[in-house]
């Protein structure tokens, strides 16, 4: 909708201009810094940052009606900038101005409802939102589209040369990583590091046809993230894993989204995602804390973190019911299906441990939860869901097994409603789908395919024929006409068809 055309009140709104002040704050020594220098880690103790506004408070002086009006009236708005996850440039990085915004398609991501079906098996009402279907096919784009604009932004005002983006990645953050840089490519270089035979060919193919730079390096995530940690304090490169800051800030696009879908009604709302590296749900935490202090939400949903058996540090964490008893250990990971989550020693953990104190104090209950589910519980849940019209990756499945778990434990209520975040398109994990129906899993993964969920191709090759058509050798016109009657027939006795009636012959 052109500008002239939007209500008066609301016009002078709808483009922001850059505004807020926002600082790095430290999450040990709570020391704050500022925005001129990529930080990743606090430059005196060495702990992870988030980033806030000084000029929060003032985003109050309106009232949440306004901010719902504005972020709803926004969307009829046809400026790339504010297309994506800056629709909500106030609450992300208002600092920065929409000619460094990057928008390559992300956010705005579907919210598809369970069917009957799917509702009745798990025993309560639940959609998906597909944040596969972002550009690079994974929820990693709303971190990186906010991280390459801040690059971008210090790029044009720094007259930065050229900037080397670096990350190590379970496969997405690199897909993602490179995606961006490349829209940048004339001052931005990407390089990513991924551990050797634990991303799937679909992941590793991104950042490849993107132009990244590509080393694989032997071990797990864990392993490479020390070397990309070690390589971004001694050189000259942009981190741009989920220590950075500003990929947290994209990613709290997530959140409101979900409000935004339910006309900010999160009233009996649950809200389930994957727990890796633990930058998601931080974002997620802290985007609903932003919504509900701001009064756009009047209610926080629950958040429930899902991971799986065989890489669950977070889980253990939270398993002593006692806060002043916990104590964090990072764990050995084992083969997982749900491999974009499979670490042991999740970089954002102090931000979750802060993050769930805050949350649950502005909730006055417990809000937060975190289960654990079976391998087996997560490739079945996957399949399932997709046997029923959806496009979930394992992490997906991952979360619908959550959601059952969940649900058993008492932690879910079946008149709530929950949001279960399809982190990837299925697509880019479909090998193990394969491995699955064929029944060559490796053993390691701990899953037994079930009969029922598995498929494979019929390959028909009709009796009675001499000769079949075959690419470049048409066949003459009365064997081509014998061909196509005899398959047909081969495909309605295999599918068990009623011949239709009336038909001669
Ligand atoms: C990165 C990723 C996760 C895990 O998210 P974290 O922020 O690392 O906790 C889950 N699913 C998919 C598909 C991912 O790419
Ligand atoms: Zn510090």
């Amino acid at each position: 909708m052109r500008l002239d055309e939007f209500p008066d009140d609301i016009r002078s709104y709808l483009v922001p201009r850059p505004s807020g002040d926002l600082f790095y704050r430290c999450l040990q020594c709570e020391g704050e810094f500022d925005l001129t220098s990529l930080l990743y880690t606090c430059p005196g103790c060495g702990q992870v940052l988030l980033i806030e506004d000084r000029q929060w408070a003032h985003l109050k002086e309106h009232p949440g009606t306004f901010w719902r009006r504005l972020f709803d009236y926004r969307r009829m708005l046809n400026i790339p900038a504010l297309k994506g996850i800056f629709l909500f440039h106030e609450l992300i990085a208002p600092v920065l101005p929409l000619e460094d915004i990057i928008y390559l398609g992300e956010g705005h991501t579907p919210v598809v409802r369970a069917n009957e079906s799917l509702r009745r098996w798990v025993g309560m009402d639940f959609f998906f939102k597909n944040d596969g279907q972002n550009p690079s096919a994974s929820f990693k784009d709303r971190g990186m589209a906010c991280a390459l604009s801040y690059v971008s932004y210090l790029i044009r005002t720094q007259g930065l040369g050229e900037v080397l983006s670096i990350c190590a990645s379970t496969g997405d953050t690199s897909a993602a990583a490179a995606l961006y840089s490349a829209y940048l490519s004339k001052t931005v270089k990407s390089a990513v590091l991924l551990p050797h035979g634990k991303v799937t060919p679909q992941q590793l193919s991104q950042p490849l046809g993107s132009g990244a730079r590509v080393f694989e390096i032997p071990g797990v995530f864990d392993d490479c993230m020390k070397v990309v940690e070690y390589l971004a304090e001694r050189y000259q490169v942009a981190l741009l894993n989920s220590k950075n800051a500003w990929r947290i800030l994209g990613q709290e696009s997530y959140s409101f989204e979900v409000a935004a879908s339910f006309d900010y009604d999160m009233k009996g709302k649950v809200v389930l995602v994957p727990i890796g590296n633990a930058g998601n749900i931080t974002a997620v935490l802290g985007g609903f804390w932003k919504l509900r202090d701001l009064g756009i939400i009047d209610y926080l949903p629950k958040i429930i973190g899902v991971q799986s058996e065989h890489a669950d540090p977070v889980y253990r964490y939270y398993r002593e019911s006692n806060p002043a008893k916990r104590v964090f250990r990072a764990i050995t990971v084992r083969p997982s299906v749900a491999q974009a989550a499979m670490i042991g020693n999740p970089v954002s953990m102090p931000r979750v441990i802060r993050l769930v104190e805050t949350y649950e104090q502005m909730s006055g209950e417990p809000a937060v939860f975190v289960v654990q589910v079976t391998e087996q519980e997560i490739m079945d849940c996957q399949l399932i869901a997709n046997r029923n019209g959806h496009i979930a990756c394992t992490q997906g499945g991952e979360c619908l097994a959550g959601l059952r778990q969940a649900l058993a434990a008492g932690i879910v209520r079946q008149d709530e409603v929950a949001v279960l975040d399809a982190t990837a398109h299925t697509l880019k994990f479909v090998g193990f789908q394969e491995h699955y129906f064929a029944g060559d899993l490796d053993p390691a993964y701990r899953v037994i395919p079930r009969a029922e969920l598995k498929n494979s191709p019929s390959f028909v090759r009709a009796p009675g024929l001499k000769r079949f058509p075959a690419s470049g050798q048409p066949l003459p016109a009365d064997e081509f006409q014998a061909f196509v009657e005899a398959t047909a027939k081969e495909i309605a006795r295999e599918l068990r068809l009623q011949e239709r009636r009336g038909r001669d012959s």
